[in-house]
């Protein structure tokens, strides 16, 4: 999610928390933009790459490398095989290259034993640089014009004609970069080609000596180089071992401090849990808690009943309970008369929160309000009111909340829902939110900051691998045990020739009563053609798929209103079938519902779908999951892990291996730079040693003053820029 709250934290704050300031015009910092050859048009699809600086241009690496063999002489050439050939320019003419226009570019080369022709096609970049006399370097596949060898768009290298001519005879390794359509390898090659020299000069090494020979790790402008022009294959292993090392121990670091500077200096309230409480907050769930549920309550009344700020990750499958542990940690809060958050991702959940809570609240005088982007202004202004007043216990909502605007008269514990959907750096906002909230608690002698407890739930189940590099400065509780009486849920992957009787069987079962869930793939919730999309599919299923039901819509793009009526209306069975987005897919709980068919599933994550699957079985009756795909290639294949377990960690490792860590939280925005170099899976060991390293900096020279850390100090800033509120100003 794209959101203004980012642009929040970049600003300059009060107090002498600063976010990174940059040492000022190093040339790494300048933006790509005045590198020769960009402009305006190049910066923007550099940008897309993510791409802003210099240095970033120079850490943008190759995935792999082409091997050129040794030049050929020209008479030698054989047809439809690659080859390398060196000559002179005898003669070059360009046509078109304007900028709409398709342009062509035809070369003779002579080389002493021969002519070869060269044509480049829409290369209008080339046409002033290739001329008579210049002396080049090309290679590609030979094809053949009248008895000549030919040429087709070849890659080209010039080369100095008073160079030792053995420089030219080597085989070269062609860095293959990924591109855009209109910014292709061969144009990233080429500028970096043309700062990488200059840049390397001012590129520092940032790691002590001491660790680099521990952890035998080549030096930095070294690997840099390396992976953009090594002389040998074999060199880019340990250059990309040293990159990757130092990636993952920049992140370790800014977890790690950021999170010494919490507890050294974050100050909450404490609200322990009496005996009392315990039992009055017991007695509003009709049933008694989960020995899963029970550790994780116990394991959060400890940390609330601290004055340093709790982070607590909260991790459990669909399912699993963990509304109600969260309900549990709210009402301690409220008990010790201070105001608790909860906040969810999309306002659909944030109402199925606080339907809930409403649920389990009945009668009790617990003040509570749902507040999301839509409350109307009115009932905002007066919820606002009573918020600041402290006449508000319970805020549930959507990151409304978290707007300016919004003052907490004792704010004591935020509980987010599905955190990585936020993004870290609103995060570090929301844990500024409670000492913004009561000035009166800063305490100028101590330095130290009044923050709300923090609590994240999750359904995502995240690998320990992941955890610790997204959510690494919590501690995690996890629930890992259903409550009773579930039902287990039968998947099955359906092929285009099983479908017929597929949805037969779904219309056995909702005239047996039941109900079911349709998911469709929606790219974008903002594309309005796949609302067209989506409303086709909905007559679809009520025309061809299942005539006689009566279907719903739910989609993210609805007007709230139209969204709760249809919830409802789904809720009390007044509708068999919704058609949805993955807009389900956490939180909505509706137990008569009993199938869930998904879609073009190849479509999906592993773990969206376990998610997705997450949302039938919580009735007492056995509920299926069928996975429609067309597609019989390797997509599908992946699907069949998930017939085969119902363990959510198992599935969530199976897609970290296959898809990524960006698939799996289903994000790019999470907050942390993607890492480029180091792999989470396969550099596990690299991880561990660098997590070492990390603690062992923050617990020697927690604020990088040791002129041994200072070339690191200065790079954790660069790579952070404004992300992480962490380092103080020395
Ligand atoms: P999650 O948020 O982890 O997906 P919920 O808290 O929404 O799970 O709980 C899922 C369902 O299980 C809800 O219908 C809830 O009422 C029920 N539930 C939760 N805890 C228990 C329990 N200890 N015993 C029986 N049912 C429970
Ligand atoms: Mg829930």
């Amino acid at each position: 999610m794209t959101s203004p709250a980012n642009d929040m934290t970049r600003r300059p704050r009060g107090g002498e928390v600063v976010s990174a300031s940059r040492p000022a015009d190093d040339p790494l910092d300048k933006p790509v933009q005045f590198v020769r050859g960009v402009g305006p048009f190049r910066a923007k699809l550099l940008a897309e790459l993510g791409i802003e600086t210099v240095a970033d241009l120079i850490s943008y690496f190759p995935f792999r490398f082409e091997e050129q063999g040794k030049p050929q002489p020209i008479d030698s050439l054989r047809l439809d095989e690659p080859a390398t050939i060196i000559g002179v320019v005898e003669r070059a003419r360009s046509r078109g290259g304007g900028r709409f226009g398709k342009s062509t570019l035809h070369a003779e080369i002579l080389d002493g034993t021969g002519r070869a022709r060269v044509i480049w096609f829409n290369t209008p970049y080339l046409h002033e640089r290739i001329q008579r006399g210049h002396m080049l370097r090309l290679h590609g596949k030979v094809g053949v014009d009248n008895d000549l060898a030919r040429f087709t768009n070849p890659d080209v290298e010039w080369l100095d004609p008073d160079a030792e001519p053995a420089s030219w005879n080597t085989i070269r390794l062609i860095p293959i970069y990924r591109g855009l359509e209109k910014l292709p390898s061969a144009q990233i090659t080429r500028l970096i080609g043309s700062e990488l020299d200059a840049a390397l000069r001012h590129v520092k090494e940032p790691l002590p000596e001491s660790i680099r020979s521990r952890r035998e790790l080549r030096p930095r402008a070294w690997s840099i180089r390396t992976m953009h022009r090594p002389t040998d294959l074999a060199e880019v292993a340990p250059a990309k071992r040293r990159l990757a090392y130092e990636e993952l121990l920049f992140m370790q670091l800014a977890i790690m401090l950021q999170r010494r500077w919490t507890t050294d200096r974050g100050r909450a309230p404490r609200l322990p849990t009496t005996e009392k409480i315990d039992l009055r907050i017991r007695r509003r769930f009709p049933f008694p808690l989960t020995p899963a549920q029970d550790r994780a309550v116990a394991q959060i009344a400890a940390d609330l009943d601290r004055n340093r700020p709790m982070t607590r990750l909260l991790q459990g499958d669909v399912g699993s309970g963990k509304t109600v542990v969260a309900l549990y940690a709210a009402l301690v809060t409220v008990a010790n008369r201070h105001q608790c958050a909860i906040l969810a991702p999309t306002e659909v959940l944030a109402n199925q929160h606080f339907t809930s809570i409403e649920k389990y609240l009945a009668g009790s005088r617990v003040r509570r309000c749902l507040l999301t982007g839509k409350t109307p202004p009115k009932q905002r202004e007066q919820y606002l009111k009573a918020i600041v007043a402290g006449e508000m216990d319970l805020i549930v909502g959507t990151q409304a909340i978290l707007e300016k605007r919004v003052r907490f008269a004792s704010l004591a514990l935020v509980i987010v829902d599905e955190q990585h959907k936020f993004g870290v750096a609103q995060r570090a906002m929301l844990k500024g939110a409670g000492g913004r909230a009561k000035t009166a608690d800063w305490d100028p002698d101590s330095r130290s900051v009044m923050m709300p407890h923090y609590l994240v739930m999750t359904a995502t189940p995240i690998p320990r691998t992941l955890s610790m590099t997204v959510f690494g400065d919590l501690d995690v509780s996890i629930i890992d045990a259903l409550p009773p009486g579930r039902q287990p849920i039968t998947t099955r992957l359906v092929p285009p020739s099983g479908e017929r009787e597929a949805w037969l069987a779904v219309r056995r079962r909702i005239a047996e009563g039941d109900q079911a869930y349709i998911v469709y793939p929606l790219v974008e919730e903002s594309d309005s053609l796949d609302v067209k999309a989506a409303t086709a599919e909905v007559e679809h299923v009520a025309r061809d798929l299942l005539p006689g039901t009566r279907v719903g819509l739910l989609h993210g793009r609805l007007a709230k209103n139209d969204k709760q009526q249809v919830m409802e209306a789904f809720k009390n069975k007044r509708l068999d079938v919704l058609v949805c987005t993955t807009v389900i897919e956490v939180g909505v709980d509706v137990p008569n519902a009993t199938v869930m068919v998904i879609q073009h599933a190849e479509r999906y994550g592993l773990a969206a779908l376990h998610q997705l699957r997450g949302r039938v079985g919580r009735g007492p009756k056995p509920s299926v999951c069928l996975l429609m795909s067309d597609n019989a290639g390797p997509a599908s294949q992946r699907l069949r892990v998930l017939r085969e377990t119902t363990d959510g960690f198992r599935i969530a490792e199976e897609d970290l291996r296959m898809r990524g860590p960006g698939e799996l939280l289903g994000t790019r925005q999470h907050g942390f730079p993607e890492l480029r170099v180091a792999n989470l899976v396969e550099d596990t060991d690299l991880l561990m040693q660098a997590r070492d390293d990390a603690a062992a900096i923050a617990e020697s020279d927690p604020r990088l003053r040791q002129p041994v850390h200072s070339a690191l100090r200065d790079e954790l800033r660069r790579r952070f820029r404004d992300k992480v509120a962490f380092i103080e100003v020395a």
